[in-house]
Formats: structure tokens, C-alpha cells, sequence
């Protein structure tokens, strides 16, 4: 019988060695960057339940209809998070986190899970980094928020962006806005997609996020929301703006740029890379100042971000931005013989103690291969052991990089290492 062939899901990757370096590097960076910003990391379990979901991001977004990946068990019925918002949100309510007092300043890094058909750039399990700031209504967390998101892809060296900023208002103005567009739309409700039809009663403000052909003529020439802004929006907008131009932060206003949930309001911001190709979204975020109610706590204003990995590094890809080092080892220890070979293991502890990373030959090859071995390991060093330095104890350091050897002690050797 042939043996099964194994391979991971449609759109789920494995991060092998080779790629590895940058991931970590990039995880680093985040949370350096991240404890400079005074934000503090918050951990959830990879799945949820299907309600938190669907309550907390709409029956109707395209997530929750088609890709998230759900089972039940027993009388529980469990998602893979396919965003962090709601969880977060969720931990927030749950243990009561207001009363650490201020404003909660979050940030996170993990996997998530969406069953979307597969591209570059998109893929069904997928990495996010993200921040929820929970507790503040002040316009100056938007810009904070946002400011964050820039700073990281500014580090990392991608510069080629474009900020996408819009406000959505708060519920109020944004029925009287849904109304006009619906006026707007009507006459010509036959000639929308399926798609937009079926969201014109339910969630009309949608509409303006549909990438369908047929709808970009209605779309060109809609009404802009922000000419119904309630004046405590339009004052927050405005002033979301003002700090993004004292911080040298470019924008550009995006009138159609929505987020499709009620609890969305006023800010809402994309985050565009030109270098990404048709999935061109580096991250997006907004406000939401009526999550936390919708989830059962009081009602407590938020604003975020959400950012994907996958496509930051692609950007850098694109750019030639390398993240990390090459993989190398501080010291490579060669050894010819038996007794050799036990000296360098019981010796590799006294090396690593200095925090210096050190390895062996596992494979008891020959000298001239492990030699090799080490120059396939980036070695910066190798200390070459027989049985003639064992009997003198000098052993041979070499400078992998100079090709310069001395015959030292092994003192002497860590001595070198130190320096
Ligand atoms: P969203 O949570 O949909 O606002 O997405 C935030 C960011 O996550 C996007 O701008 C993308 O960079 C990234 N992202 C979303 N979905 C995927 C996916 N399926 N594969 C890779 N990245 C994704």
C-alpha cells in the first residue's frame, strides 16, 4: 500500500528555519517598540466562542457568513478567532479590567484563522499584530493608535504608505446618513450586485466597501458621511487630524472608507502599501466605541488597529529589506578522535555559560566535513581538538573570518571569547 502523503491545510504555512530569523526579529521589534509606547501585551486562547464572534463582529460581514472555521462539542460551540478585537474585548469584560484603572493600552501578536480562498497575501491561518486601547474617548488615542501602527512600518524601513483616514460618525449621524444613501441608492437598486442588494436594508454602509464592478458608478458619486457628521464627530474628526499634522503623520481622507459594523464609530483608518499588489491592505483600524456594551460590559469607548504579518513581510520582500541576521553560531567545536569528541561535549557548557553560543559535530564525520560544517553554520570560530592538543592542552583557535589560528589553553580561548 502506498504510504498517505501529509501536507498542511489550503492557505496554512509552515515558518521553517530559514524564515524563521525574520519573524522572530519582527516579534521583537513589536514589542520594544511597544513597550516605548507605554502598551502592554495581552494573551487569549486561539478559540472562542462562535457567539462572542457573531455577536461581535455582525452576522452579516463576510467573516462571520463564510470563513470562520467552527465546531461544537458537546454543548460548546467553539471558533478559531479570526481577529483579536472581540476577544480582547471579551478578556476585558470578563475580568473586570477597568478596575486596573485608566485606560486599558493593549497590544498583541498571534494567529488567526479566516477560510478565505488562498492568495499571496492572504492565507487561512495568518498572523496579526495588533492594539486595542479601551477606556478613552479622547481623539489623542485615536492619533496614538495610529501613530504606533506608522512607527513600526517606519522602523522596519517601509516607507512607500499611505494612511486611508475617514469617520463613520456615531450612530446618529450615521442613520441619518444611511438614510440619505439609501435615498441616493434606490432609484438604482435594480442595477446593484446581488451582494449590495442584499445589504442594502441591513447594513447599507457596506455597500461602499463592495469591490464589484457594477457598483462603482453608485459608489463614485454617493454621499460623503462625512457631510452628516454630528458637530461632537465632526470635532473629534477634526481634531484627529490636527495631532495626526502636528505629528508629520500624512493622511489621505477616504469619504468611502467604512467599517461595516454598528459599533464601528467615527475613526477609521486602512494603512495601504503599494508594493503588496491586490491585497494591498498593510492593516486597518478604528474606533468602536460601542463594543464593549455589545459584548455586556458598561458602556466604554475603544479604538484599534490590526495588522498583518504575512504582508509586512512581503512588503520588505518587495523592498529588499532584510529582517535579522543570517543564522551563524559564536563557536564551532571540531574534534578528531573519541576522547576529543567527549572533551568538547563536557566543554560546550563553559562556552554557552558566557552566553556565547557554541555547537559540535553530531555525526563523528571527518575533520575536513565538520570544517565544512562549520562554514554551512556561519561560525565565527572553531577550537580544533585531537589528541596532540588534548596531551598539551593548547588547542587550536581558529578566526573563522581571518582564517588566523593560535595554539592557546582553553582559559585563554574563553578569555579571547569574552573580549
Ligand atoms: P482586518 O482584521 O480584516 O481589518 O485585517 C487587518 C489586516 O490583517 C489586513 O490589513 C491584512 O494586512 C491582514 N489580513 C487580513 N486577512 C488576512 C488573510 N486572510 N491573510 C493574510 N493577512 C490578512
Amino acid at each position: 500500500m502506498a504510504q498517505p502523503t501529509y501536507k498542511t491545510h489550503l492557505g496554512m504555512v509552515d515558518i521553517l528555519p530559514d524564515d524563521i530569523r525574520k519573524w522572530q526579529y519582527l516579534e521583537q521589534l513589536i514589542r520594544t517598540e511597544a513597550e516605548l509606547f507605554n502598551l502592554e501585551e495581552i494573551r487569549t486562547p486561539i478559540m472562542e466562542q462562535t457567539e462572542l464572534i457573531v455577536r461581535g463582529l455582525g452576522k452579516l460581514t463576510d467573516i462571520v457568513s463564510k470563513e470562520i472555521f467552527s465546531f461544537s462539542r458537546g454543548d460548546d460551540n467553539y471558533v478559531l478567532r479570526p481577529e483579536l478585537t472581540a476577544p480582547v474585548v471579551r478578556a476585558y469584560v470578563e475580568h473586570h479590567m477597568e478596575q486596573r484603572g485608566g485606560s486599558q493600552k493593549l497590544y498583541y501578536i498571534g494567529p488567526m484563522f479566516r477560510a478565505e480562498r488562498p492568495q499571496k497575501g492572504r492565507q487561512r491561518q495568518f498572523h496579526q499584530f495588533g492594539v486595542e486601547v479601551i477606556g478613552s474617548d479622547d481623539p489623542l488615542a485615536d492619533v496614538e493608535v495610529i501613530a504606533f501602527m506608522i512607527h513600526i512600518y517606519k522602523k522596519i524601513g517601509i516607507k512607500n504608505t499611505t494612511l486611508k483616514l475617514n469617520s463613520i460618525g456615531d450612530p446618529e449621524s450615521r442613520d441619518t446618513y444611511k438614510a440619505a444613501l439609501k435615498e441616493y441608492l434606490k432609484p438604482n437598486f435594480e442595477k446593484l450586485s446581488d451582494v449590495s442588494k442584499e445589504r442594502f436594508e441591513k447594513n447599507p454602509l457596506r455597500i461602499l466597501d463592495s469591490k464589484e464592478e457594477e457598483d462603482q458608478p453608485f459608489i463614485e458619486s454617493a454621499p460623503l458621511i462625512t457631510d452628516y457628521l454630528s458637530d461632537e464627530s465632526l470635532q473629534h474628526y477634526q481634531a484627529v487630524k490636527e495631532y495626526l499634522t502636528d505629528l508629520d503623520i500624512a493622511f489621505e481622507e477616504d469619504p468611502y472608507l467604512v467599517r461595516g459594523m454598528d459599533y464601528y464609530t467615527k475613526t477609521a483608518f486602512e494603512l495601504i502599501s503599494p508594493d503588496l499588489g491586490s491585497q494591498d491592505a498593510l492593516a486597518g483600524g478604528g474606533r468602536y466605541d460601542l463594543l464593549v456594551e455589545e459584548i455586556g460590559g458598561q458602556p466604554t469607548p475603544a479604538v484599534g488597529f490590526a495588522a498583518g504579518m504575512e504582508r509586512l513581510l512581503i512588503a520588505c520582500d518587495e523592498l529588499g529589506i532584510q529582517l535579522g541576521d543570517e543564522k551563524s553560531v559564536d563557536v564551532y567545536i571540531v574534534t578528531l578522535g573519541d576522547a576529543a569528541r567527549k572533551w568538547g561535549l563536557s566543554h560546550l557548557p563553559d562556552i554557552r555559560d558566557l552566553g556565547i553560543s557554541a555547537t559540535i559535530d553530531y555525526k563523528g564525520r571527518s575533520m575536513k566535513a565538520q570544517m565544512k560544517d562549520a562554514n554551512r553554520e556561519n561560525a565565527r570560530y572553531a577550537i580544533i581538538v585531537g589528541d596532540h592538543e588534548l596531551e598539551t592542552n593548547k588547542f587550536t583557535f581558529r578566526d573563522m573570518v581571518n582564517s588566523e589560528e593560535e595554539s592557546i589553553s582553553f582559559p585563554e580561548i574563553l578569555e579571547r571569547l569574552s573580549n
